[in-house]
């Protein structure tokens, strides 16, 4: 029987550098939070050993490379587990848009396979394998809002943003994560005041002290690698939107949409420089399974 499952994007509050590690990585603070762009996962068990992960999107490989295969696969052998897994993506979620595209549906197909295949596994097992397939991975078991640190696998439940519609404008281009990191100079900021004062607004469910707290460190490093990515902050920033920010490492912007004429001028306007626009609402979970 095929499973549908629902896997959310996420974007950055705020995104610190904190410095460099030993091992190569970026120590980091950050809050990610969970919004209803999304990829579908249709999920099949299957009696043989093999894990089959299709999907149709021309950026996104099928198979071995797709992080859903990684993921199946350390699960399938660290649980002992003898049969498969069938797994269709449809993308909804744009890739290298620093919106989590990857990281979601690996974080969805853990999840997914350990009710599929009944491992039982705790969402604290789950994370712990899932941050081994990649860095943010383990945000997406349970997703929501949650502070991240060291390389973003330390996760900590912290309250959700309130109601509210976020554009996402995407450009035609994508940055690699990869690219965006190496191009991060020293001299880097702190946590600062800004992030405490952040995470205080949230509780307090004050949201325009939050969007005026929102910064992400790795804007002048993608701006360093496309100019063109100011261009689309400055028009957002135009049309009226607020808390503005690169979504993690780009190349996606992020901001909220105070009213719906704005969304509807966004849209219009961005067809013309060859732009999409996508609207969003914060949730409170990093995937559901649906019947729909
Ligand atoms: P990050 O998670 O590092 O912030 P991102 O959000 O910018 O990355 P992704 O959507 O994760 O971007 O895509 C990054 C790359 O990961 C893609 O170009 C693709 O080659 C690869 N990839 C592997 N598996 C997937 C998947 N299931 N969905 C999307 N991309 C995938």
């Amino acid at each position: 029987m095929v499973r549908t499952f629902i896997a959310y994007a996420k974007f950055n509050l705020y995104l610190a550098i904190l410095g460099r590690r030993p091992d190569g990585f970026h120590e980091l603070d950050t809050r990610l939070q969970s919004i209803d762009l999304a990829d579908r996962l249709e999920c099949e068990v299957t009696g043989g050993p093999d894990l089959e992960i299709d999907c149709a999107a021309p950026e996104v490989p099928s198979g071995k490379e797709n992080l859903v295969y990684q993921a199946l696969a350390r699960l399938r052998t660290r649980a002992g587990e003898r049969r498969g897994m069938r797994v269709v993506i449809e993308k909804g979620i744009p890739p290298q848009a620093g919106l989590g595209g990857g990281s979601a549906d690996a974080g969805c197909a853990l999840c997914a396979a350990n009710e599929l295949w009944g491992l039982g596994w705790s969402p604290p097992d789950l994370e712990q394998l899932a941050g081994e397939i990649g860095s943010d991975v383990p945000f997406f078991i349970r997703g929501g809002a949650q502070r991240c640190r060291g390389r973003g696998e330390r996760t900590e439940p912290v309250p959700c943003l309130p109601p509210s519609t976020w554009a996402i404008v995407k450009p035609p281009w994508g940055l690699a994560t990869s690219a965006v990191y190496a191009r991060v100079r020293s001299g880097l900021t702190s946590p600062g005041p800004e992030s405490r004062m952040l995470l205080g607004n949230i509780a307090k469910r004050d949201l325009s002290s939050v969007l005026r707290a929102m910064f992400n460190d790795l804007e002048p490093a993608a701006m360093a690698i496309r100019p063109e990515a100011g261009e689309i902050k400055a028009w957002m920033l135009g049309l009226g939107m607020a808390g503005v920010v690169l979504a993690g490492s780009g190349s996606a912007w992020v901001g909220l949409c105070p009213d719906p004429d704005v969304a509807v001028r966004a849209r219009r306007e961005a067809g013309a420089r060859g732009w999409t626009v996508f609207l969003a609402a914060p949730v409170p979970r990093g995937w559901i399974e649906t019947n729909r």
